[in-house]
This record gives C-alpha cells, sequence and structure tokens, in this order.
C-alpha cells in the first residue's frame, strides 16, 4: 500500500486519520465521528504549531515530557552523530557500548542516595514492569518466595502493561480489560503522615498504606510505589513528612520502596527528582519522559547499590532473565546524555523552582477573580487546581456539566494546551510546562485560564 502523504491536504489527512489510526487514550467513538483533534507539525520552544499554522501554547509538555522544550537541533545532532557512528548494539549477556555506560554513571551520580544502577527500558510501564519482576525476583532468591503483593495508591498511575495497569489505581484504566494481574493491591489512603506513623485513632486508618499492609499480612508485602507527586490521578502534593514516614514504614517491614519518578524525574518539581523534595532515598527508582524530554522513547528502574550487591551475593551462577531487545538502545542513551546536559547547563531545575513561585503568583489572581477556582497549588512547573460551583461551601459541578473539559475546550480556542481530570465529581485543571518556561511566558498561560474560564462563568452553570 503506497499512502503518499506528503501533498496530502488537511481533509485527507483527518480523513486518513479517521480510518487508519486507533489513538491511544482515545474515544474510539468519537475520533470515529470527528477525527483528530489537533494535527501537529511543528515545535518550538514551548509552543506547538497545527497543520493550519496555528501556534499553541504546550503548557502539558505534550505528556509531561518535553522537559527542554521543542526544536533543540543539539539533540537532533547528537542522534546524527550516534546514528552515523553506531545506531545500536545489544546489550545482553554483557555486550555493552559508551552511551549506555555513560549514562549509567550520569544517572548514578544525579540520583540520591546509593541508587547507583540502571537497567533500561522504552518507557515509564516497561519500567514499573520490570521493578515488579526485579523485586518479586529478589524476595524469591532470599527465600521470601511469599512476599509477591504490590501495594499502590488510589489515583495513582503507573502505565498500561498488564503489570503497570494492575498497580495503577484509577479504575477506567482498570476496568478495560477483564482480569487485572495477580497480587495488586491499593491502599485508599488521604495522605495523611499521621496515618502512616501508625494513628490508629484516625477515621482513614485502615485504608492507609500501615493499614493495609497490616491487613494484607506484613509477610506478603513485596514493595509499595507512589508518585512522589501524583501527576495523572489529578496533582497532588504529599504534605511534609509524609514521604519520609513511608521511607520509615517501609524499613520497619523490611518492603521495598518504589518512587516512580516518569513524570517528577528529570527537574519537574524544581529538584532533580521528585524524592529530593524531601530527602528520601526509594529502593528503586522508575523513570522515562524527562530522561530524553520525549525526543526518543527511554526508561530506566534505578536500583540502589546495595540491592544489586545482594542480587549478586544470593544468585551467583543465576542469569537476570530480564531484558527487551531496546534495553540500553544506543541512540536513545547519546540523546538522554544530551538531554541531561542541556537540563544541567541551562539550570533548568532552578528555573521550574523559581517558576513555582510565578504560578503561585498567578494562582492567586485567579482565585481573587473566579469563585469557582480553589485548591491551586504547583511544585516547579507541575501545577494544577480544582472548580467547585460553590467553594465556600464546597459544593462541586454537576457531573453532567463536565466543568474542567469545558474549560479545558475554552483553553484551545484561547491556544493553551493543559489537561482535564474528572474523578469521582472532581474537576481539576492541570498543566505542565516546559522547563525552560519564562516569567512572561507564566503571566501568558494565566490570563489565557482566566479568560477561559470567565468564558465558563458566562455560560451560566453556577
Ligand atoms: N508512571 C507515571 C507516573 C506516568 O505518568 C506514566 C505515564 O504518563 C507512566 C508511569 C507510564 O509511562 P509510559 O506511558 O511511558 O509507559
Amino acid at each position: 500500500k503506497n499512502i503518499a502523504l506528503e501533498n496530502t491536504t488537511i481533509n485527507e489527512l483527518k480523513e486518513s486519520d479517521k480510518k487508519y489510526f486507533l489513538h491511544p487514550t482515545t474515544s474510539i467513538k468519537q475520533h470515529q465521528a470527528n477525527g483528530p483533534s489537533f494535527i501537529f507539525k511543528e515545535g518550538k520552544g514551548i509552543y506547538l504549531t497545527d497543520i493550519n499554522g496555528d501556534q499553541y501554547i504546550d503548557a502539558m509538555s505534550s505528556l509531561w515530557n518535553v522537559n527542554i522544550g521543542h526544536g533543540r537541533e543539539e539533540i537532533a545532532e547528537a542522534a546524527k552523530e550516534q546514528m552515523s557512528t553506531l545506531a545500536y548494539s545489544s546489550c545482553f549477556q554483557g555486550f555493552s557500548h559508551e552511551p549506555v555506560i555513560r549514562l549509567s554513571e550520569k544517572l548514578a551520580s544525579i540520583t540520591p542516595g546509593d541508587l547507583n544502577v540502571s537497567f533500561f527500558t522504552s518507557g515509564g510501564s516497561e519500567s514499573n514492569d520490570t521493578a515488579f519482576k526485579l523485586i518479586r525476583h529478589y524476595w524469591k532468591l532470599k527465600g521470601e518466595a511469599k512476599r509477591t503483593k504490590i501495594i499502590g495508591v488510589k489515583r495513582g498511575y503507573h502505565g498500561i502493561t498488564v503489570g503497570a495497569t494492575s498497580a495503577t489505581g484509577i479504575d477506567q484504566f482498570q476496568n478495560m480489560a477483564t482480569a487485572k494481574a495477580p497480587d495488586f493491591v491499593h491502599a485508599t489512603t488521604r495522605f495523611k503522615t499521621n496515618c502512616e506513623l501508625g494513628d490508629k485513632s484516625d477515621p482513614d486508618y485502615a485504608g492507609s498504606i500501615r493499614g493495609t499492609i497490616e491487613k494484607e499480612g506484613t509477610e506478603t508485602v513485596a514493595a509499595i510505589i507512589v508518585e512522589p507527586v501524583m501527576g495523572a490521578g489529578g496533582l497532588f502534593i504529599p504534605p511534609a513528612g509524609y514521604l519520609q514516614a513511608l521511607r520509615k514504614l517501609c524499613d520497619e517491614y523490611g518492603i521495598l520502596m518504589i518512587a516512580d519518578e516518569v513524570i517528577c524525574g528529570f527537574g519537574r518539581t524544581g529538584k532533580m527528582f521528585g524524592v529530593d523534595n524531601w530527602d528520601v532515598v526509594p529502593d528503586v527508582m522508575t523513570v522515562a519522559k524527562g530522561i530524553t524530554s520525549a525526543y526518543i522513547q527511554l526508561g530506566a528502574v534505578i536500583i540502589t547499590e546495595r540491592l544489586r550487591n545482594e542480587l549478586a551475593e544470593i544468585s551467583p551462577n543465576d542469569v537476570f532473565f530480564h531484558g527487551f531487545t531496546y534495553s540500553g538502545h544506543t541512540t536513545a542513551c547519546a540523546i538522554a546524555l544530551k538531554n541531561i546536559e542541556i537540563i544541567e547547563r541551562e539550570d533548568l531545575v532552578g528555573n521550574a523552582k523559581r517558576m513555582e513561585a510565578e504560578l503561585m503568583k498567578g494562582f492567586k489572581y485567579l482565585e481573587n477573580n473566579h469563585s469557582i477556582v480553589t485548591k491551586s497549588r504547583a511544585i516547579g512547573l507541575l501545577a494544577g487546581f480544582e472548580l467547585l460551583k460553590d467553594r465556600e461551601k464546597g459544593v462541586p459541578f454537576d457531573q453532567a456539566i463536565m466543568a474542567a473539559p469545558k474549560v479545558v475546550g475554552e483553553c484551545h480556542k484561547r491556544k493553551l494546551i493543559v489537561r482535564p481530570v474528572v474523578f469521582e465529581g472532581s474537576n481539576s485543571i492541570v498543566f505542565a510546562p516546559p522547563l525552560i518556561t519564562n516569567k512572561e511566558q507564566v503571566e501568558t498561560i494565566i490570563n489565557k485560564l482566566s479568560d477561559a474560564i470567565s468564558a465558563f462563568e458566562r455560560q451560566g452553570h453556577l
């Protein structure tokens, strides 16, 4: 089949998209009826331009991943150089190459504590599945084969492979197919530090992670997985002391702690990694997205030296029977190295931290000017707020009004890309602009949000 797209008109592209492309996380029916919502052609900095020539602010960094912004020639050059030299060679059976060695070394130097040993994947879901298998392998070798359960939290998002979906605490993803993988459990935690510290008088104790461990049986729990700051589930920043309490809890029961840094990693929260905000060192860290700023697919599972050494000790002759064809893809590793170099050279982590303050100023403006805006929050360039019909009385909008999607629709009309999160009656708007975003651009984002909210308010849903 020869589908020549070069001279295709916009309508032909839309028709071909409708006919031949099954979109991820999209209504199949609506897509079949309406076609794609956007077709982008070019990216530069924080902007995306579509095939009509309209320029949008990509305030989501696409999928929370284009951390260094679009259109970086330097990355294209690094890719070209690597592809021309050695595009790919395998890492199975001890084979290696310079980019994967240099990247492993670099990651060890920027991750906290002794998280010094990396295994590579092609994305976040593969990283999380790898973490689960690796940890279960570890417990099996240690003679604690009953430790198989992975505890996640409600609203946590960890990806869409079978294991990662099972760890995800968002019902729509879990309900998509008939069965999830065994031995995944969810805590209904309300993120209260006192619960994790063992305050049984707290009404939420039973659903806390500690309460869940006790219910399941300590000796059956292999690991706990959390996002340091919850992203896709609605942007939740844990209270001071929460992650430290979780670390303590894991140590108390000898359970391994996995930090899913797929969104938080590589500067997003104003620190290199999310856990750095609370000086917590997990046993296993999973990363993807920002590791290459999306210029190519790559993920990693970073484990402590202690864990790697223990694995070596207890399995002296055993092969680690786990590896993807693209584990340590040569060109992907070269791109990741250039991406991290840019993040460091341009102090994008510092910029994210500085812009947090600008965002909070902007949120104050939104809350002062729009009675429906509440619970605004930001950590680095990861931000969101909630929409309530009556914020004083805490009354949400009727589900049918679809408040957040409507506000996002108004944002799109104003050439601003942000994301709605609708969950059990709550409506949030979340966004995560590239880490190069400056003060003026933050102001533009806030002004566009304000105009979009005003347009929604004029629709008369209050
Ligand atoms: N973990 C978190 C926290 C994520 O936000 C995502 C993706 O959004 C994933 C894992 C899954 O990553 P991927 O889509 O690269 O498989």
